[in-house]
């Protein structure tokens, strides 16, 4: 597989891993949350509970020391020491007689000075108090101004909070009065997040519990948890990439069959197409030799029928009889060669040669009336690797097609046949004077059949230019400044001579 799609699936999975640390780490940190809180509340009816019992405690002292004048002091000191054996949170109780304006204590010796100073601005109903790090909460008991007594507890906050279960780790609980934090339960790191804040469910003691912890929005999962998700993740990945590359071999199995299709469809449409040209191309070229061998024969034979047979003359047509009939048999000769081009072997042609060959053949031919034949191969001898007949058969399909064209053509009749060389490659051009190429013939020249001849079956330059190709050239149409067109054979160079 390619680097890119195995990075991708690499990326990939570390995304997934990411992305399941984070989903486990915030569904784990919820849930510890979600711990916490329920600690909290557990903790926050703990201490309401507590606090609510002091209440009670002052309301029994109170009505001990209302009950009867004078008030049962032994009974008072007894109360206070049962509160304080069972409630060692409650770590002072003084019950204090004031007797127009002076104060005495009841169960001590000595009275605090802090102690005595809320107790001066003791009410009827309980009051909280801070004095150091100690709570006190007082009431007035009796509503006669001359003689009262005030009961006064004095709370430690650090004992209040002693609960019967142990704060979580990465937790903390906190008890504050009036702003101030009295007591911290539990320890951890950075307590960040606040879990829980609530007053406990007091009148009298205004005292609120906080739950603050380490645990944000998302935690790390554990080291077990890690492993597993990581070897999910894995699994996942090597999965995935199986996956590619099954599919990426079967896109590529598909492909290739399918292109193993088209070049079968291909190698037949070319062998039909290349079969078909053949057999035209064959009609083509007998055509023309053929239609004077019958012509020449009926000529022959009419001489010879005559009262008296002209035996020069019969004699010149059996002898044209026997020129086109070798044409034929040569032009056959060039078509087979065609055929096997499998076998024919390239050998170096001189361009100049065939184009002298060609020429000579067609003047001895005869060139229609009027027409100008100009050769102009200059000094050099081109060479190529090809066959020299059938580039012989290129030049001469090229040369009849000009002559044809301006055999058709009113005014000047010339045709102009160059050799020479160019960036490597050795050049054959022929140019007439005709009527050059429309732009629709230019664009279908070359396609097997198209024709603008009555007689013609458009093949002579499918056939060139097939020929052409098959020895590495090209084969091109423009307009020549003789007026008409110019066909211009390129070939692979071998080397050039002087001629
Ligand atoms: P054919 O000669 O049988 O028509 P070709 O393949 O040799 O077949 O030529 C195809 C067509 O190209 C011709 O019918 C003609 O219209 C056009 N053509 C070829 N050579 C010339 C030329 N020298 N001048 C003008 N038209 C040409």
């Amino acid at each position: 597989m390619r680097t890119a799609p195995r990075l991708a699936i690499g990326a990939i999975t570390f995304a997934l891993l990411a992305g399941a640390v984070l989903a486990v780490g915030a569904v784990l940190a919820w849930d510890k949350r979600q711990a916490l809180f329920a600690f909290a509340q557990v903790a926050h009816r703990q201490l309401s509970q507590r606090v609510e019992q002091h209440d009670a405690h002052l309301t029994s002292l109170s009505a001990l020391a209302q009950g009867s004048t004078p008030a049962p002091e032994e009974a008072i000191r007894q109360v206070a020491a049962s509160i304080r054996q069972f409630y060692p949170r409650i770590v002072g109780i003084d019950v204090i007689a004031f007797e127009a304006g002076a104060a005495r204590s009841t169960l001590s010796e000595a009275l605090a000075p802090p102690v005595l100073e809320v107790a001066r601005r003791a009410t009827p109903a309980a009051t909280l108090s801070l004095a150091g790090e100690r709570l006190l909460l007082t009431k007035r008991a009796g509503a006669d101004e001359a003689r009262y007594h005030v009961l006064v507890l004095t709370i430690d906050p650090a004992r209040l909070m002693a609960l019967d279960q142990p704060v979580p780790v990465e937790a903390a609980l906190g008890l504050s009065f009036e702003g101030h934090l009295l007591a911290a339960v539990g320890q951890g790191p950075q307590m960040t997040t606040r879990i829980f804040e609530a007053p406990l469910a007091s009148r009298t003691q205004p005292l609120v519990l906080s739950l603050t912890s380490s645990i944000g929005w998302w935690t790390l999962p554990s080291s077990l948890q890690l492993a597993i998700m990581l070897a999910l993740a894995l699994l996942g990945g090597v999965l995935a990439e199986r996956w590619m590359e099954a599919s990426a071999r079967a896109r590529e199995a598909a492909r290739v069959s399918a292109r193993a299709k088209l070049d079968a469809r291909l190698a037949h449409a070319g062998r039909i197409n290349a079969m078909g040209e053949m057999a035209s191309g064959i009609a083509h070229e007998l055509t023309q030799p053929l239609t004077a061998i019958l012509a020449q024969a009926q000529a022959g034979q009419r001489l010879m029928q005559r009262s008296e047979p002209d035996a020069a003359l019969a004699g010149a047509a059996f002898e044209a009889v026997a020129r086109n009939a070798k044409r034929a048999g040569d032009i056959l000769a060039k078509l087979r060669s065609w055929i096997s081009h499998g076998e024919t072997t390239p050998e170096p042609v001189n361009l100049t040669d065939v184009a002298q060959d060609v020429a000579g053949l067609i003047r001895l031919n005869g060139l229609p009336p009027g027409v100008t034949l100009e050769v102009d191969v200059g000094a050099a001898a081109p060479f190529v690797l090809a066959d020299r007949t059938q580039i012989e058969q290129v030049v001469f399909n090229l040369m009849r097609n000009a002559l044809e064209a301006v055999e058709a053509h009113e005014g000047m009749r010339r045709v102009r046949l160059t050799v020479g060389a160019e960036e490597g490659r050795g050049v054959v051009r022929v140019e007439d004077s005709g009527p050059g190429l429309s732009a629709a013939a230019r664009e279908r020249l070359f396609e097997p059949f198209y024709t603008t001849k009555a007689q013609g079956m458009g093949l002579g330059l499918a056939l060139c230019l097939t020929l052409v190709e098959r020895f590495g050239g090209t084969l091109v149409a423009d307009a020549s400044d003789l007026g008409g067109a110019a066909f211009t054979a390129r070939l692979p160079l071998v080397r050039e001579a002087m001629a």
